[in-house]
């Protein structure tokens, strides 16, 4: 028997679940601070199995599927940023033409609140192997 809390939790529709964990920043980003991969990507369970919270997002908010070979790059190099209008879909060599073109990000905004729980921010994984 799973607590009270819980389960009004899974009562919750995805994005509800998805935005308990997020913060709203002032420049557009929706980060989600919940569980992440090594690259800083965020998931969440849903449908039985670990998802990007950026695929969810995008599947429900655009309602279509991401084409097979493309994945969904950031605009805003924010690896934990899931808004779609800050997303499009592309492939590796855009987002390594990205890299190129804007250098590395450290994805935060200037408005951080170091005082807040939430984790220090990291440049992102994949970003920093191609320096
Ligand atoms: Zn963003």
């Amino acid at each position: 028997m799973l607590p009270e809390t819980d389960r009004r939790v899974q009562r919750l529709t995805i994005m509800e679940r998805i935005s308990l964990r997020t913060i709203y920043r002032d420049n557009g980003c929706w980060e989600f601070h919940g569980h992440a991969n090594t690259y800083d990507y965020p998931q969440i369970e849903y449908q039985g199995r670990h998802q990007l919270v950026s695929h969810i997002a995008w599947r429900i908010m655009k309602g279509k599927k991401i084409r097979n070979g493309f994945q969904l790059n950031h605009d805003c190099d924010n690896p934990r940023c899931y808004n779609p209008d800050h997303l499009y879909e592309g492939t590796q060599a855009d987002n390594l033409r990205d890299l190129r073109e804007r250098g590395p990000q450290t994805y935060f905004p200037k408005s951080w609140d170091s005082s807040n729980e939430l984790p220090e921010p990291q440049p992102p994984m994949m970003k920093r192997r191609f320096l």
